[in-house]
């Protein structure tokens, strides 16, 4: 199970965590709204809901959708049927109901796996979703809800006394949500988790505070902002992160060279005798091994940018840097990996290690350990290229001599054959 630590968690919610301390801020500032831009600002939420639904379809999305549904449904009926005082027994029984209504229904979505959006997912999770809501609805509009408050429990009660408007019940349920959510985000660690935490604990705070003016109103434009750009990033990363190495991939890279001005070198970096390490440890340990290059390639290769270009297959590009610069930087790189013990961590049969070390010709590596060497193709843009593909095709042929010349090492394109080396590690 992978091991992700408090800071990666805060990371992920620091957005979320902007957003909610940016929220006293407005809402200093919003005493000052004349009823037009007051009556605009409660256009927000169903405005920003609305694009936040297409987005979340279109990159299937599913548990932000859900979400998105959820807080467009409570702030419609807030809107529509709590715009008078709580102390009307209805409008007590209503907003108790949804303050219980809210965190149990997150804390369904919490427990939905991220699949791909169909319709037959949507028939089964949606009328969840709508139909708390449409109960707590019918019953407003056939006034059965002030009938109720007498038979509402002492938990639900008690909160008419205090000063903040959350009932000892409905803190409950917000506590687990909030707890199951930390507990989904600390294993999965997605952006999404931690999305749904900072608006769990939102509208907690709103509902606390709901006797304030626009709190609702604040509260659910700043949620579907997080939730548009939780979508917005997602979809960014699906298009331009490689998910198993978390480098930028091809799309990035294509990017990154149209802006990379006239002077650049470009490293292609292949691991060598790839295959034959997917062959005898497996394509698992064949992906821990690609994500260890990663890792490592970036730590190494300061001052430039590591993409994965595909399968086995790296790219650095070194901005405004010639060859001489760029192949220092190239065979720090080379060394850093070479030099790493790579540990094996299942699949580890005593047989399978020798049979993998003879294979691939290594000794002296730490007990459980193994080696993985890398080749470097580098060439540096001169005015003779006619575009980036040309400079890719270069740096491609100089990994192929690197390859030629027994792996293991850098070779640039423009420096002179003695120079590229191989240093033993
Ligand atoms: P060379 O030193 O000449 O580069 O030899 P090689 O074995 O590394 O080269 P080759 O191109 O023959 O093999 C590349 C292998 O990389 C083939 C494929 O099985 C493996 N591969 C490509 N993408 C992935 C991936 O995402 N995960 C894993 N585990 N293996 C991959
Ligand atoms: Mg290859
Ligand atoms: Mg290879």
């Amino acid at each position: 199970m992978p091991r992700y630590n408090l800071q990666k968690m805060i990371k992920l919610m620091l957005p979320g965590i902007f957003l909610m301390l940016l929220a006293p801020v407005i809402h200093s500032q919003l005493h000052d709204l004349n009823i037009i831009q007051q009556q605009l600002l409660n256009y927000m939420p169903p405005l920003l809901g609305g694009l936040a639904i297409i987005l979340c379809i279109s990159f299937n999305q599913g548990r932000l959708l859900l979400t998105t549904i959820n807080l467009l449904c409570l702030f419609l009926l807030i809107q529509n049927q709590l715009q008078t005082s709580l102390s009307q027994p209805a409008n007590f029984v209503l907003f108790s109901g949804l303050s219980l209504l809210f965190p149990l229904l997150q804390l369904f979505i919490n427990f939905i796996p991220e699949r791909g959006l169909s319709s037959r997912w949507l028939l089964r999770h949606l009328p969840v979703i709508i139909s708390g809501y449409l109960f707590f609805w019918l019953a407003a509009q056939n006034h059965l809800l002030s009938a109720w408050f007498s038979a509402l429990p002492v938990g639900l009660i008690q909160m008419f006394s205090d000063p903040y408007l959350l009932s000892q019940w409905a803190v409950y349920l917000f506590a687990v949500t909030t707890l199951l959510g930390l507990v989904i985000l600390w294993f999965r660690a997605t952006l999404a988790d931690a999305c749904l935490v900072i608006i769990t604990l939102a509208i907690a705070a709103m509902l606390a505070l709901f006797g304030e003016t626009s709190v609702s109103v604040l509260s659910c434009t700043l949620g579907l902002i997080l939730i548009l750009f939780t979508v917005l990033f997602n979809s960014y990363s699906m298009a331009f992160i490689d998910e198993l190495t978390g480098l930028p991939g091809r799309r990035a890279l294509e990017n990154t060279l149209r802006s990379a001005g006239r002077r650049y070198t470009l490293g292609m970096v292949d691991i060598d005798h790839f295959k034959k390490f997917n062959d005898t440890y497996g394509h698992d340990v064949g992906d821990q091994v690609l994500r260890m290059v990663a890792s490592q390639m970036k730590q190494a290769a300061r001052g430039a940018s590591v993409f994965r270009y595909g399968g086995e297959e790296f790219t650095i590009v070194f901005k405004g840097m010639d060859e001489v610069s760029a192949i220092e930087i190239a065979e720090k790189v080379r060394n850093t990996i070479a030099a790493y013990p790579m540990r094996i961590r299942d699949k580890n049969r005593p047989g399978d290690e020798k049979k993998g070390r003879q294979q691939r010709n290594r000794s002296n590596r730490p007990e459980g350990t193994t080696e993985v060497t890398i080749s470097i193709g580098l060439c540096e843009k001169t005015p003779q290229h006619k575009d980036s593909q040309a400079v890719i095709k270069q740096a491609d042929e100089a990994l192929y001599l690197a390859k030629q010349q027994g792996r293991n090492r850098s070779v640039a394109s423009h420096i002179a054959q003695p120079r590229a080396r191989k240093t033993s590690s």
